[in-house]
């Protein structure tokens, strides 16, 4: 007979739906909130907060630089997959760090610099502008590659050819990117130097970068302005690939596990205390209070909830075992709740696998999810890894299971032990751009916030109300009894006439 044996079904998160409440003149849905921890941070942590409660999953078809890049700027983050190399996925992330927002540490050059050795340096360091300044670092002028010919002016120092500061539009302790954007429109420059009271030079905006910090509020960034970036490791190489991880400046490591309550992420995580303490921690995935329990006891700092519910996941159907995403985010939760109110130390939960929909993710923070982690939804967006394919006039993009096939042909992945699969291969459909496709999910979930009264997602967690609906509640809840113009009405439709 087995230890124990549970009646009471499963639940997933299609099966419930919130109740609305009354809508105040605070939980407007302009003043609507979504910010939250991206973990509980310790003594000597910075604090990390996402804008957004969306993070990419770590998957090869899903989670790579320009996703990271792409998310941060929109509020959340993506997960960099450890199914990779240490070299690469480190590459992967020195891409998103060094990815510029606002105000940049230039690299200076001295007035005796000649032409020739800024020729020299251009290559290495990817680009063509260059502050000149004093050996006390006053600003005395910019030399860009339009100031110079390099064959004729090869010898020359830059003092010679440089563009002086007396020309140039220069703002003195300029600290707002608003306004920093707006000197530059003004005085038609691609770039503004920005100075302190006794013209030393502090930093450059470029036109490009301030432009795209205004069109990105939710921008998430460290306190030198750049991106946040997260990464995924195992419970295998993970010495060798935090260390190298820690070393690009990583934010955040996650341990990519289907199975998270296990002594190898115990080790993990205690390694990672021991021997990085400013670094955080996510762990998971687990689905039980136990398995929350032991993961905080280790040191996770946020735990990823889900078991077998992922759309390209079969670990169901292959060992038997899971358990539906709601049920598991019910028990978890309520073991947070308790947690905290022991401790006073708030572990965000992450929500992961079957999230799919606007519904799932609001059903999900409703249940006490601080933040979802979604593949599906994010494979289909430009911005994901993969090539788009044609498919019977349909655009679509290769998403694939790191257990699948594809994913475990690199020995280092989270399932290449076992001698069977545990994700599939698809296609799931081509969307177009992360950004055009974020502002209506975005909209949906703070329309539900409000329809339930809650304007942050603290609130969402304490207040609102959900109910179990049967499947003729759901049929009921979608489009019945009506034809809907569609390929098959194209046509055909012609005005009656008796
Ligand atoms: P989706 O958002 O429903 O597509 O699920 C994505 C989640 O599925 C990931 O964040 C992982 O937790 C999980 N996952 C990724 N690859 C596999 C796999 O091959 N088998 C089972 N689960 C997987």
């Amino acid at each position: 007979m087995a230890h124990r044996v549970t009646f009471e079904p499963s639940r997933s998160l299609m099966e419930f739906r919130l109740l609305p409440r009354l809508t105040t003149v605070e939980a407007a849905v302009d003043r609507v909130c979504l910010e939250i921890p991206l973990v509980w941070a310790r003594e000597g942590q910075r604090e990390i907060r996402l804008k957004i409660p969306l993070v990419a999953a770590a998957m090869q078809s899903v989670s790579g630089p320009a996703m990271g890049i792409e998310l941060a700027k929109l509020g959340g983050a993506a997960f960099i997959y450890c199914s990779q190399a240490i070299d690469s996925q480190v590459e992967m992330i020195a891409k998103i760090k060094s990815h510029k927002a606002g105000f940049v540490k230039p690299l200076t050059v001295s007035p005796t610099t000649t032409v020739h050795q800024i020729e020299t340096i251009k290559p290495d360091k990817g680009f063509s502008t260059f502050p000149v300044v004093s050996e006390d670092n006053v600003f005395l002028g910019l030399i860009t590659q339009r100031d110079y010919d390099p064959q004729a002016h090869g010898h020359l120092r830059v003092i010679e050819r440089m563009t002086p500061r007396e020309k140039l539009e220069v703002a003195v302790n300029v600290t707002d990117l608003k306004e920093a954007h707006a000197r530059l429109v003004e005085s038609h420059q691609s770039v503004l130097p920005i100075v302190d009271e006794a013209d030393r030079l502090s930093y450059l905006v470029f036109r490009k970068d301030a432009q795209d910090q205004v069109n990105n509020p939710n921008e998430v960034v460290d306190d030198k302005r750049r991106l946040l970036a997260v990464a995924a490791i195992n419970t295998h190489d993970y010495k060798e690939r935090v260390a190298a991880l820690v070393a690009s400046e990583v934010d955040a490591v996650a341990i990519d596990s289907s199975d998270g309550h296990s002594v190898h992420q115990q080790e993990t995580l205690k390694w990672i205390q021991g021997n990085c303490p400013g670094l955080p921690v996510i762990g998971g995935n687990i689905i039980t209070e136990d398995g929350f329990d032991y993961l905080v006891e280790a040191g996770a700092q946020a735990v990823k909830v889900g078991m077998g519910g992922g759309s390209i996941c079969i670990t169901q159907e292959q060992k038997g075992t899971g358990r539906g995403l709601a049920t598991a985010l019910m028990e978890v939760c309520e073991a947070r709740d308790r947690y905290f109110q022991e401790k006073k130390r708030y572990i965000p939960i992450i929500a992961d696998g079957g999230v799919t929909t606007s519904k799932d993710v609001v059903v999900a923070l409703a249940l006490g999810a601080d933040y979802v982690m979604m593949g599906r939804y994010f494979a289909r967006m430009e911005e994901s890894p993969t090539e788009k394919v044609q498919i019977n006039n349909h655009i679509m993009k290769p998403y694939w299971g790191e257990g699948a096939a594809r994913a475990r042909q690199w020995s280092g992945s989270r399932y290449y032990h076992a001698a069977f699969f545990e994700g599939v291969e698809g296609f799931v459909e081509y969307a177009g751009k992360l950004r055009d496709n974020l502002d209506e999910m975005l909209s949906k979930i703070k329309a539900a916030m409000s329809s339930c009264g809650c304007r942050t997602i603290q609130d969402f967690h304490e207040r609102t109300e959900l109910e179990l609906v049967t499947p003729y509640a759901i049929r009921e809840g979608q489009v019945h009894d009506v034809l809907q113009p569609g390929r098959e009405t194209v046509g055909a439709l012609r005005k009656w006439t008796s």
